[in-house]
């Protein structure tokens, strides 16, 4: 049997490892928290969501993150700081801008796969994540927003996503405590949401029961191969103990 080891068991490194034990590998999940889920799998906006696979690779995007970098208030702050890292990225970001259909597309067909995963799994392993099957809705504030919308919409569909237009008497039926100016919106049905840390959590216990093995508190320091093995050379955050183990492979 391989032994491979994850690093990090946010939801995606557990997910991963879920998916390795299911395909009969021996697997080894390192975190350097004492708890699954304890970083970006913390707590997040608590989608479950298709809908939102549209691609940020847009010259808007581009001006968006321009205008941010002058807001106190900005959801998202680039430091202009140079690094070499951070610029060939904003290259790579700038360089995708011609594909955006085509990942939106991707986006669309992955994030429809990967949503039905989480809910197969879910009910197979008996997750209580506070899942709340009752769709996610979108909503335009003015013309603009609805017609860019509209355009989405075509590239949801593409990647075999229903997600429909609402009126805003359609809306408020939908959910009663919208108030405020509408001018419209997009719902789709199919959607969810719920606790990705529960989620995350219970699904490393299922990896437990499965023979899966978790080291918490233990901070990966080095990779290296050697005879197509890999060496992972980790610490102990407790005692600062330096461990070294050998893998068939592994995921980060
Ligand atoms: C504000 C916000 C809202 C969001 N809302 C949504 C949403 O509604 N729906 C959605 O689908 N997504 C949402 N996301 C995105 C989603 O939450 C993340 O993509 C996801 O949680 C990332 O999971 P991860 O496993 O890749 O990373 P993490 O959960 O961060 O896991 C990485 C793990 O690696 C460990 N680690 C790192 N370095 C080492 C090391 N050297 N040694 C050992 N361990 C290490 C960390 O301890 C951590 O546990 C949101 C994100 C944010 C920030």
């Amino acid at each position: 049997m391989k032994h491979i080891a994850v690093v990090g068991a946010g939801i995606s490194g557990v997910t991963t490892a879920y998916s390795l034990l299911q395909r009969g590998y021996q697997v080894t999940v390192l975190d350097r928290n004492r708890y699954a889920a304890m970083m970006t799998s913390f707590a997040n906006g608590g989608q479950l969501s298709a809908s939102n696979a549209e691609v940020w690779t847009q010259f808007s995007t581009v001006l968006k993150g321009i205008r941010w970098m002058f807001k106190r208030d900005a959801p998202l702050l680039i430091n202009p700081r140079p690094d070499w890292h951070k610029y060939s990225w904003m290259a790579e970001f700038v360089g995708n801008i011609p594909n955006y259909e085509s990942n939106t597309i991707e986006s669309t067909r992955l994030a429809i796969a990967a949503r039905q995963h989480l809910f197969d799994w879910a009910s197979r392993e008996n997750i209580d994540f506070d899942h709340e099957a009752r769709g996610i809705m979108h909503i335009c504030v003015d013309k603009h927003g609805f017609e860019h919308g509209q355009r989405v919409n075509e590239l949801l569909a593409r990647g075999g996503l229903e997600r429909h237009s609402v009126t805003p008497d359609e809306m408020r039926a939908i959910e009663p405590a919208l108030s405020g100016d509408l001018y419209g919106g997009f719902y789709t049905e199919s959607d969810s949401t719920g606790d990705i840390h529960k989620y995350t959590r219970g699904l490393a216990q299922a990896c437990q029961r499965k023979g899966g093995k978790f080291l918490f508190d233990v901070r990966v320091q080095k990779l290296s191969s050697e005879n197509g093995k890999v060496q992972i050379t980790y610490y102990a955050d407790v005692d600062y103990t330096v461990e070294c183990d050998t893998f068939d492979g592994v995921v980060i």
